[in-house]
């Protein structure tokens, strides 16, 4: 099984126009940025494995990601989290209750005897041998490169055929591991790669892209604001941002990690315009719209919308 292709789609944002690279419509199931780094366990084959085994928050897309690639290749997904809210347990939403429809394990080890961290708890006590494939949180692996290697020779293709002279690609980062390896593919032609760190800042964001050992990085955008932007918090520009994206393009845009992404890139575009940049934007939608609903439900509890 191959999934390959995903369409672009033409847009304007505030005056400016945009393509929308669509991987949020690469699988029903199986999408996104998560489906991009996975590629490689989908399309290899490995006779002997029957367990994947994956980390993090209970809400996270890799959870659902790897709850729907287990599926897929019927193997047993196990998930350690550290803790899962009652209010979850109760109304399960979004990632954490597609993952329990397509058969996921996720497994609470608050409720365990340990003192020791997921990745510690499976490293020691759970022991994955050559039945089990280990990933690490967020897909922050050399694995990635492999799906991510073949989104960037999409987007060549694409620019051939569109005849596109000067190209900007712009996604925003977790770890940074998506960013770094298309810019890794780009870079040679041409092609500039523009991030921002959704997650610990721009200091962060440069490690982890150190831990890849890659050399070369992508450009990190900031946005106007001083104060870094707290993973998963609630900001009402976000919300704004993201409803604003909406309304103008008729798609839904990740909730996440999308609008700090158009809040660093608006001075950037206001740039190109004074300067008359002949730069064609190329926005890559991650997918992550399951998430969204949860997202949505503690922004409208906040904000009483
Ligand atoms: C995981 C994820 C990201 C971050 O990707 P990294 O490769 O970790 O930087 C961005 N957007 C969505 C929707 C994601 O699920």
């Amino acid at each position: 099984m191959k999934l390959a292709d995903s369409p672009i789609t033409e847009h304007n944002f505030n005056g400016h126009p945009f393509y929308l690279k669509r991987d949020d419509l690469l699988h029903p199931e199986f999408s996104g940025n998560k489906a991009r780094k996975f590629m490689a366990l989908l399309e290899t084959d490995s006779p002997n494995v029957t367990t994947l085994i994956g980390y993090g928050s209970p809400q996270a897309n890799s959870l659902y990601s790897l709850a729907a690639l287990a599926k897929l290749k019927s193997w047993t997904l196990e998930f350690y989290v550290s803790h899962i809210p009652n209010w979850l347990k109760q109304n399960p939403i979004g990632n954490y209750q597609a993952a329990l429809e397509l058969g996921a394990q996720i497994i609470d080890i608050s409720q365990l005897e340990t003192e020791l961290s997921p990745h510690d708890y499976i490293e020691r006590i759970r022991k994955p041998n050559e039945q089990c494939i280990f990933v690490p949180e967020g897909g922050r692996s050399p694995i990635a490169e492999f799906g991510i290697k073949q989104l960037a020779e999409e987007i060549l293709c694409w620019v051939q055929e569109e005849n596109i002279k000067a190209l900007t690609v712009a996604l925003p980062s977790g770890t940074g591991t998506t960013a770094l390896y298309l810019h890794k593919h780009l870079a040679l032609h041409n092609i500039h790669v523009l991030t921002c760190a959704c997650v610990g800042g721009k200091d962060y964001l440069i490690k982890q892209f150190e831990s890849l050992g890659e050399a070369e990085h992508p450009h990190i955008l900031t946005s106007l604001e001083k104060s870094k932007h707290q993973f998963g918090k609630l900001y009402a520009a976000d919300y704004q941002m993201w409803q604003s994206l909406t309304q103008q393009t008729q798609v839904e845009f990740d909730l996440l990690y999308d609008p700090y992404m158009w809040q660093c890139l608006a001075p950037y575009l206001a740039q190109w315009r004074e300067s008359h940049s002949n730069q064609t934007l190329l926005y890559i939608h991650q997918g992550g719209l399951l998430g969204n609903t949860s997202m949505a439900k503690r922004y409208q509890r906040k904000y009483s919308l």
